[in-house]
């Protein structure tokens, strides 16, 4: 069980599963730099959470609603979360996001954490969720299956180690790089000088101030 002052934010584990070392960047290390990509995703999130919440025959939609979950050690907002009418009837979380369906499971882990978070606080199980799609203006729909379940609650896991352990792994360099970000940050491609050894800012730091021509002084 986790207390309220080690929960983590579930966008991170996103993080993990796009580069490991891209979460510790923002995660461990609090660097953090805007692209096309995130301004956008940033501005949908804030449509999605602006909308008032509302009421109508069929049930309730909660938008921007905050949920975690101390087994995992998660917090977050939700989207939309669409509670239908009836004893038995599901609740629904919604995920918004900006581009078309991805290969890997990101968005589903995302989606399924939110889920997880959501069982805890009601008590009850959630079969499904869905994730809009804006390239596509395509609702899809995603099973909480075991399996699902599983790698989401592995992944939590290992967020929680990356966090806990206070090191950047190595990059990882590939065409993820392309769309990064922490690109400028990150320097992937530093031809394994810096970029393929574990690295860490704070030994980064140490290096510069142990440097006798530490920026900005002038040797005697
Ligand atoms: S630039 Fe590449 S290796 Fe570096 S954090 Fe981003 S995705 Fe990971």
């Amino acid at each position: 069980m986790f207390s309220e002052d080690n929960l983590l934010p579930i966008s991170a584990l996103q993080h993990l599963l796009y580069c490991d070392r891209q979460c510790a960047l923002i995660h461990v290390e609090r660097l953090w730099a805007e692209n096309r990509f995130t301004a956008e995703g940033g501005i949908l999130h804030r449509r999605a959470h602006s909308g008032k919440s509302d009421t109508r025959p069929a049930g309730r939609s909660a938008r921007g609603l905050p949920v975690r979950s101390l087994t995992l050690g998660l917090f977050g907002v939700a989207d939309v979360v669409r509670y239908e009418k009836g004893a038995d009837a599901p609740i629904v979380p919604v995920e918004y996001k900006r581009g078309r369906p991805k290969k890997n499971d990101c968005d589903r882990v995302q989606l399924c954490a939110q889920a997880l978070c959501l069982e805890e606080m009601h008590g009850r199980d959630l079969p499904f969720g869905e994730i809009f799609y804006g390239k596509t203006k395509r609702r899809v729909r995603v099973e909480f299956t075991p399996d699902l379940r599983r790698t989401t609650i592995d992944a939590t896991a290992r967020l929680h180690d990356l966090v806990r352990s206070g090191r950047t792994p190595p990059a990882d360099p590939g065409p993820k790089c392309d769309r990064c970000s922490l690109r400028e940050l990150c320097l992937p491609r530093l031809g394994g000088r810096v970029a393929r050894k574990a690295y860490s800012f704070d030994r980064e730091i140490d290096a510069l101030l142990a440097s006798p021509s530490f920026p900005g002084e002038t040797s005697s």
